[in-house]
């Protein structure tokens, strides 16, 4: 069957699909048990039967550091890997490892790539469907990277998911055609070269390009920052016809030997005129005129590079269509002109089986107690635990304005997993949950028994940012460190600011940034603000640095193995390595003046 669904089918696909999930989802879990009932790790619980009820009471819930001694069997000692699951795997997917600190390993299967062939095009499909038959016209200018493989001790290849499918042949055959980047440039493994070629192909077919877009808001924020760096050589290129020389990768020589064909003057002039105005506020319509929308995830902690993509969109909407992990591809936004803030996906039905553990809100009272008369480490890890235990739900039986962590069984030999997020239910299409992303359950920071997790974190960064706005100031990219060396230990953010989006590095008031810290507090959880109180963490440090640190974090990261598609800047600082990118290029250091209320 051809994974590939055409754009004209796939809304009624997906109206099927969301009609009869609970259908989708019970034949999913019997065809993976059918499959994998077999396997060690499954065999340990069902005894070789391949049942569902059994699956559901027997099979634990369990996190990647469950299935990683069968990850590490397989991977290091070469054992097959039906231990974990029966279909062959074809290489080893690295999460994108920003947010553990470390990349998760998991199998890749050739049906696992058929299958986000599947929900790519059905996520384009509903795209589709409200701009009226746009993408059948046009050309996207999507900006993809791949990362060099590497090969772990059994011979297999390891590499980011969207390497894998970069690489595949099946985005050959039912995507490449789409884009403005030619196969060979974003296969290039020089990120550099790589970007500035599908830049100047995007640029060459300006006029036929209906979307903009790359995986992240992140990465479309950094391509935009290099574009004010190389316009003017972009703009030589196209002038004089000729590629610049530092371009040596072959592959994107011979594709820019096709595209660049002959000195083009008057496109060069355009192109000039709209990036040489003093502000780039717009720039992506003036560059763009017929793009409909901007193709980025901009939810979850992607949803603070929206303020400064909207300022370079020029009113252009930001559209949030899918939402995939390293582990399963696995929703997709039917209302993809929502507003950024009002985005929902719907599960996929027909991809892996979903379950979900309800989880209390950071911010009702309720978790708040639970908070408070925990005394240490053990008895918050204790509370958590029981927390742990209340039973999941499946897809049909959630309820609106619940949260739920997410739980996934995929053909890829997870069972029962933990994704590490936590969504909401906002509304039903058909008979199919949406979700909108609320956090990821991951622990970012922790001094004493005081633990603030990462949505905390964005939520506090988004009432300080705030108080930047009267000033003109941006706060660009940021991240944090719990600095342990200092007695009692404390929260250090670093910021990047940015004055309107120039590149200047601005002048502003200490007072400002102070208020800043005590906003950050202030949001903060009962027992960080119980904390403060007793003096086992001390006040809240703001390092600015200069600007660029956060381009040269992410250089690092890339350095180390994390690809550009995927990257997400680390919002809890935990290598040494990186915390000495970011503390080398601190300008200034301030504290919260007060402790909080
Ligand atoms: P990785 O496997 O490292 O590429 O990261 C996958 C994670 O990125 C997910 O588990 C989410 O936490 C986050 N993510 C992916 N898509 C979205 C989205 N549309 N909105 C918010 N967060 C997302």
């Amino acid at each position: 069957m051809e994974p590939k669904v055409s754009i004209q089918e796939g809304w009624k696909v997906l109206e099927d699909l969301t009609i009869n999930a609970d259908q989708f989802q019970q034949k999913v879990l019997e065809e993976i048990l059918k499959q994998n009932a077999g396997t060690e790790y499954l065999k340990r619980f069902l005894d070789g039967q391949a049942d569902k009820e059994l699956f559901k009471k027997k099979v634990p819930i369990t996190t990647y550091d469950g299935i990683k001694p069968y990850i590490e069997r397989i991977v290091v000692n070469g054992e097959p890997a039906d231990i974990l699951l029966a279909e062959p795997v074809t290489a080893i997917t690295l999460s994108s490892g920003t947010s553990r600190g470390q990349a998760k390993m998991m199998p890749l299967t050739n049906k696992q790539l058929d299958q986000l062939t599947y929900c790519r095009s059905l996520a384009m499909s509903a795209a589709n469907k409200f701009v009226d038959g746009l993408l059948e016209e046009g050309k996207q200018m999507q900006l993809l990277f791949v990362r060099p493989d590497i090969y772990v001790p059994s011979g297999l290849p390891a590499r980011p998911i969207l390497t894998s499918y970069h690489k595949s042949k099946n985005f050959e055959k039912y995507e490449s055609s789409l884009y403005t980047s030619p196969m060979s440039t974003i296969l290039c493994l020089d990120s550099k070269q790589s970007l500035y070629c599908q830049f100047l192909c995007g640029l060459l077919q300006r006029d036929e390009v209906v979307n903009i877009g790359a995986v992240f808001a992140s990465v479309l924020f950094r391509a935009i920052r290099f574009l004010e760096d190389y316009w003017r050589e972009l703009c030589s290129n196209i002038r004089t016809g000729r590629l610049s020389d530092w371009i040596t990768d072959t592959g994107c020589k011979n594709a820019l030997s096709l595209m660049l064909t002959g000195p083009n003057p008057e496109q060069a002039d355009l192109i000039e005129a709209a990036c040489n105005s003093k502000s780039w506020e717009g720039i992506i319509k003036k560059l763009w005129p017929k793009a409909k929308y901007i193709d980025v995830i901009a939810t979850g902690s992607m949803a603070q590079y929206l303020p400064i993509l909207e300022f370079y969109c020029g009113g252009i909407p930001v559209v949030s269509m899918p939402y995939a992990s390293s582990e399963s591809f696995l929703g997709i936004n039917l209302k993809p002109f929502s507003k950024p803030c009002d985005v929902s996906y719907t599960l996929v039905p027909d991809v892996a089986y979903f379950e979900f553990l309800p989880v209390k809100d950071y911010n009702e009272e309720e978790t708040k107690e639970v908070h408070s008369d925990v005394k240490s480490d053990n008895d918050l890890t204790e509370k958590q635990t029981k927390k742990e235990e209340i039973e999941p739900v499946e897809l049909v039986n959630v309820v609106l304005g619940q949260c739920y962590e997410l739980v996934i069984t995929t053909c890829t030999g997870l069972y029962r997993y933990k994704v590490g997020d936590v969504l909401m239910v906002t509304g039903f299409h058909n008979n199919a949950p949406q979700f909108q992303f609320v956090r990821r359950q991951d622990v970012v920071l922790s001094v004493d028994v005081e633990k603030t997790s990462e949505d905390e974190l964005l939520e506090a960064m988004t009432k300080a940012k705030l108080l930047l706005e009267p000033f003109g100031l941006v706060l660009t990219d940021y991240s944090s460190y719990a600095d342990v060396s200092t007695v009692p230990g404390h929260y250090v953010l670093f910021w990047e600011l940015n004055m309107d989006a120039s590149s200047d590095l601005p002048e502003f008031n200490p007072k400002i940034i102070e208020q800043c810290c005590s906003t950050v507090e202030e949001s903060f959880n009962y027992l960080y603000k119980n904390c403060r109180k007793g003096n086992t963490v001390g006040p809240l440090e703001i390092r600015m640095v200069e600007q660029g640190t956060f381009d040269a974090l992410m250089d690092f990261y890339i350095s180390k193995g994390s690809s550009v598609s995927q990257y997400k800047t680390p919002r809890c600082i935990k290598l040494e390595e990186a915390f000495k990118v970011l503390d080398s290029r601190v300008v200034k250091r301030y504290f919260s003046q007060k402790v909080p209320a």
